[in-house]
Order: structure tokens, then sequence, then C-alpha cells
């Protein structure tokens, strides 16, 4: 089995470790705080021995140096990482990532940023999406296109259903209040609402989610819906989408 530890990081972060008990290999799934991250494999026991980023952005591949300073874990990133880390192996869709006897499989996911990847583990039935997609979200499109964007949105819609995904933010709330703006008539979307606010009232977290649950709720990856379509406007569902993403980002 591969073990996932997830802890918060920086302001709402989320931090992920995965081991492989049979190698004791760890990874870092990005490095939003090096030395949290450190604190975090040390209470595990672990020893994290690679690191594997999804994008440039700092709180994602910041805490690369202090990781690799004190471990000497390999870093495998896409090109864009070079931006303001040193990389050991560079990755892109396709791709395939061994962490003992798991093995992940590079997708793009750009449109947050250029050269954005998602890691995709079909053994764990897990997904680390990074910024791309968001529970009731997605990524602010930074550097890419809609087209781009929503090609990628569409890589992560054709996963199994029942796939895990693990985002890095806990936005979920806040989506969720523009995801009911957006597709006010859908009531798996209003039960998800509903369930968000009485986990955050406890403070719980809302990540993981599932992409199952996404695909009925999340507006960002329903831009290809007949209804969200007629409401949002477009011919294509890129279009759609791009109309979405800019209301979001004025809302
Ligand atoms: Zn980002």
């Amino acid at each position: 089995m591969l073990e996932i530890h997830q802890f918060p990081c920086l302001s709402d972060n989320y931090g992920f470790l995965i081991y492989d008990p049979v190698s004791g290999e760890t990874a870092a799934i990005d490095t939003p705080d090096g030395k949290e991250y450190l604190r975090q494999a040390e209470t595990k026991g672990w020893t994290i021995t690679q690191i594997w980023n999804t994008h440039w952005h700092p709180d994602h591949a910041g805490g690369n140096a202090d990781i690799v300073a004190a471990t000497g874990a390999k870093v495998i990133a896409p090109q864009e990482v070079e931006k303001i880390s040193s990389i050991d192996r560079v990755v892109a869709h396709g791709d395939a990532v061994a962490l003992g006897s798991f093995t992940a499989e590079v997708i793009d996911v750009s449109g947050h940023t250029n050269g954005h990847i998602a890691y995709y583990i079909p053994q764990a039935g897990v997904a680390f999406v990074g910024d791309s997609v968001f529970a009731l979200g997605c990524g602010r499109m930074f550097e890419g296109e809609p087209k781009q964007f929503w090609d990628s949105l569409a890589r992560i819609k054709a996963l199994p259903p029942e796939t895990t995904l693990y985002c890095a933010h806990e936005y979920t709330q806040s989506n969720a209040k523009f995801a009911l703006h957006a597709d006010p008539d859908n009531a798996a979307l209003q039960d998800y609402a509903a369930e968000i606010d009485a986990k955050r009232a406890k403070g719980e977290w809302t990540v993981p989610t599932q992409l199952a649950r996404e695909l009925a709720t999340n507006p960002f990856l329903r831009a290809d819906n007949d209804d969200m379509q007629a409401r949002w406007g477009g011919n294509a569902p890129h279009e759609t989408f791009a109309a979405l993403r800019a209301a979001k980002d004025n809302f």
C-alpha cells in the first residue's frame, strides 16, 4: 500500500508526502515549505528521497533547496521549475516516474502555468493535481489559454471516476460560493456545498476529493454540459470554460 501523509502548509496549501513501505522511498509532492516537510517526514520516520514538483510557483517549488540540502533528494519536475530550482530529471506528458514499486504517469495539465503537470498513480487510484483542479474549482489562468486549460481538464475528466484527487489548496468553501452561482439548480452541488460548510465549521479538511463527485458538481469540469453551455454561452466547451473562468475571476 502506498502511504500518503497530508498536512497543512503556509496559509492554505496542503503538503503531501508519499511513502512506499517496501523500498522505503519517500516523495515530497511539491514543497511549499521545506522545513515543515522535513519536520513532517521526521515525525513519520521517513526520509525524503525524491521531490515531485507540479509547477514552478514558489508555494509549490520554493522549498526544494532546503529539502535537497538536508536529504540529497532528487528533484523531478517540469522544465519551468528551472525558474526557481535545479532539476535532476525534467519530465513531461506521458513520462513515468517510479517510487519503489509504484509508478506515476505524468499528465499535462497546463493552463494555470504553461508547464503544469499532474502525477497519477493508477496502482493507488490517486492523482496529485497541484493547482490545476480544486474541489469545486480550478486554478487561475495565469499563463495559459482557455483551450489549453480545457484540454487539461478533459485529461483529468478521463481518469477513472473513483480516482482520489489531491488538490494543493483548501479553497473549497469559497469555490462553492461561485459554483452555486454558476450552477444554481444542481442538487448534487447543493448537497456538497452544505457538507463543505459543515466540515469547515468543524475545522475539517475538504481535500482530497473524488473525481466522480467533481464531475457532477465542479462547474469548470462541467463546461461541456448542455445546461452550463446554455447558461454561460460558448459554442465549444473551452469557450464556456473561458466564460466561467472570467466570471470567477471577477466574482
Ligand atoms: Zn500555482
